[in-house]
């Protein structure tokens, strides 16, 4: 196949440039750079079948030459990004998504949307199925993420229902590993940095929230697999193991064997505002439908994306 990924250069489009060219695959990565690095590519630097395109999704997409596959993942999924970015979010996860299925369109591609847990909102059933509609304010802080991707996942069924595009909506769960960045605010970075810099790690409130971590080759595989496949309804992809946001500190420092402790703080700003109480995936879908089935362990993975961030720190000098 000949794809586009969207948001190739970020942290899951990366990786996911890598999966299709092991398979074989010709690769177009698309991004703008504005949360995605050119570092997280540059080992294919003269690779035969990669090519980079920098472009911004939510201007019109043009793209020469047949194209079998759109793995669209342009996307801001850091809240602290998308809290910053509120109106470039809402364009990203609105327009984006337009001008992608459009190319898909003219193409004869077919179209798989990055959606996320994030439709779900502060879930009140749990753990969530594919069949629970969410529970999203639409003008907090969150909304502008949250009912983009809503209008996305909207928008991509009324292509497969009035096109008959051959359409894919993973919703994908947090996902973590290798080349997240450092900066970027989510909780695995958050804890890694300040586990390795000796600081105290910053557990938002009384730290009972709870989320359910993927390593990202596990979740780069769900997507591959939900491309491949039929289904045009939307799957969950994550690793169902829960655990309180307490519970990760305490396990990073000690994977880290770092001296910080644990600090609970709760931020003056937006950030904790509609923050979810509770996450975790029902994958029976994509268990049946994909036969696929997170493997790595959270300590596997969380000691593989430590090793990282130390290296990282170690040639920044
Ligand atoms: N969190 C935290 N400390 C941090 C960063 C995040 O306690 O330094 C909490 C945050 O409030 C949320 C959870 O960790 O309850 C996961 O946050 P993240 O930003 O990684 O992703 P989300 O699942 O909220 O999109």
């Amino acid at each position: 196949m000949r794809v586009l990924i969207t948001g190739g250069a970020g942290f899951i489009g990366s990786h996911l440039t890598d999966l299709m060219l092991h398979h074989g695959h010709t690769v177009l990565a698309m991004d703008n750079l504005i949360t995605g690095s050119m570092e997280n590519l540059a080992h294919l630097d003269g690779h035969e079948r990669f090519a980079f395109i920098r472009h911004d999704v939510t201007e019109p997409i043009h793209v020469s030459g047949p194209l079998d596959a759109i793995l669209h993942l342009a996307s801001l999924p850091s809240p602290v990004d998308y809290l910053q970015m509120p109106i470039q979010t809402l364009k990203v996860g609105s327009l984006g998504v337009y001008h992608a299925l459009g190319l898909a369109r003219a193409k004869g591609a077919r179209f798989l949307l990055a959606s996320t847990s994030e439709v779900y909102g502060d879930p009140l059933v749990h753990p969530q199925p594919e069949t629970y509609w969410g529970n999203v304010n639409p003008i907090g802080p969150r909304g502008v993420y949250d009912e983009s991707k809503r209008f996305g996942e909207a928008l991509t069924m009324a292509y497969q229902r009035t096109h008959d595009l051959p359409t894919r909506i993973a919703r994908i769960f947090n996902t973590y590993g290798p080349r997240m960045r450092m900066q970027d605010g989510r909780v695995v970075p958050n804890f890694v940095g300040q586990a390795l810099r000796g600081e105290p790690l910053t557990v938002y409130d009384d730290g009972s929230r709870t989320r359910s971590f993927c390593y990202v080759s596990d979740l780069v595989e769900g997507l591959y697999r939900l491309l491949l496949s039929d289904e045009v309804l939307p799957v969950n992809l994550g690793n169902p193991r829960e655990i309180t946001i307490l519970e990760l500190a305490r396990l990073v420092i000690r994977l880290a064997g770092s001296s910080s402790e644990v600090s609970l703080v709760s931020p003056k700003d937006t950030r904790t505002e509609d923050d979810p109480q509770t996450r975790q995936p029902d994958i029976t879908r994509a268990r049946e439908l994909l036969r696929w089935e997170p493997e790595v362990a959270l300590e596997q993975g969380l000691l593989r994306t430590i090793a990282y961030f130390q290296q990282r720190a170690a040639s920044a000098g």
